[in-house]
């Protein structure tokens, strides 16, 4: 189904696994292990190496972000096993800026550029870790509730949202949130790549003279927990515990977009099953956009093929 684009990013090996190789490009938009005999995986959009966080940017996150602006839902997820690249592609770095950057910076070109409508910018940033709701912009909120109202509204109760009116505010909210996120680690050992951080940035809109029709909708952009499993050893081992949900939101996540996009209307989605799919509801499904950013390192043949098998769900 279109309304979800998945891209695949193949990043660099580290200077620790030199001599590791164990999938390689193969022409646009084929990843193959290196082995010889096994089949390689075909997708849309197969970033390697050498591409940069803008190039994924234009490709697939780009849309959402101007039907966003139009007034309609959108999501995009970092997905991946830790040190795969999530952050880098969603944060990223002073010289590679990240899609948040980017989109950011896209935002408010385009309320410069339509000086004919009026904006409301709001922003807030939460954590989600163990099945509980954290507010990354005020961490004294912890286990925070969702509520959902009758006509399918979904909010995070007592979550912090804030007015932001150009890319400095915006800038230093997260710079603040990012800053609890990794607080919360040195507390508790390896939270941050246990963890979902959710960036929503609500944009109201409507025109200067005419009707007073607002329009609302929400952008989420999502650092997924690694994808990992957990107590996993040796091949064996992590075979056998194939199955097994390592994240109850993760495993949900896959349930829920696999089934969307399947595109068949009827057939119930287990939005409430985790609490990551509970706050995106309104954001996945309907008039709403996704892109799944699929991070992997090619010096890992067993993670990254479980990524690529949950990439093609998606397909
Ligand atoms: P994750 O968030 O998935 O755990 P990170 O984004 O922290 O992974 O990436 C792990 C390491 O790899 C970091 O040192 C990061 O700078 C580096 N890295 C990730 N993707 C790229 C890339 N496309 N190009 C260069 N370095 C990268
Ligand atoms: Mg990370």
């Amino acid at each position: 189904m279109d309304s979800i684009r998945v891209g695949i990013r193949v990043r660099p090996l580290l200077d620790r696994e030199k001599g590791g190789l164990k999938w390689a490009i193969q022409g646009e938009n084929t990843i193959v292990p290196t082995t010889p005999g096994n089949a390689g995986f075909e997708f849309d959009h197969v970033f390697g190496e050498a591409s940069t966080t803008d190039q994924i940017y234009r490709t697939i996150t780009r849309p959402i972000v101007h039907s966003v602006m139009q007034g309609f839902n959108g999501t995009v997820f970092a997905y991946g096993q830790t040190s795969s690249g999530k952050t880098f592609t969603m944060m990223g770095m002073e010289d590679q800026p990240g899609v948040i950057p980017l989109a950011i910076q896209e935002i408010f070109e385009y309320i410069e550029d339509h000086d004919e409508l009026e904006f409301i910018v709001r922003v807030s940033y939460l954590e989600i870790y163990k099945e509980g709701i954290c507010d990354l912009l005020d961490p004294s909120f912890t286990d925070l509730k969702i509520r959902e109202d009758k006509d399918n509204n979904v909010k995070v109760h007592g979550l912090k949202e804030y007015v932001v009116t150009n890319i400095e505010e915006v800038t230093r909210v997260i710079f603040v949130g990012n800053i609890n996120r990794t607080t919360g680690e040195t507390k508790m050992n390896e939270r941050s790549s246990r963890s979902h951080a959710v960036l929503s940035m609500a944009i109201e809109s409507r025109l200067k003279d005419g009707d007073s029709t607002v329009k609302v909708a929400s952008l989420n952009l999502v650092d997924l927990a690694g994808s990992e499993r957990l107590n996993a050893t040796g091949a064996a081992g992590k075979r056998a515990q194939e199955g097994i949900a390592i994240n109850k939101s993760l495993f949900t996540l896959k349930q829920v977009i696999s089934k969307l996009a399947e595109g068949n209307s009827s057939v119930h989605i287990p939005y409430r099953d985790s609490k990551l799919t509970h706050i995106l509801k309104p954001s996945l499904g309907g008039n709403a956009k996704t892109a799944i950013i699929c991070a992997v390192t090619p010096a890992e043949l067993y993670e990254t093929e479980l990524t690529l098998n949950f990439a093609i769900c998606a397909m």
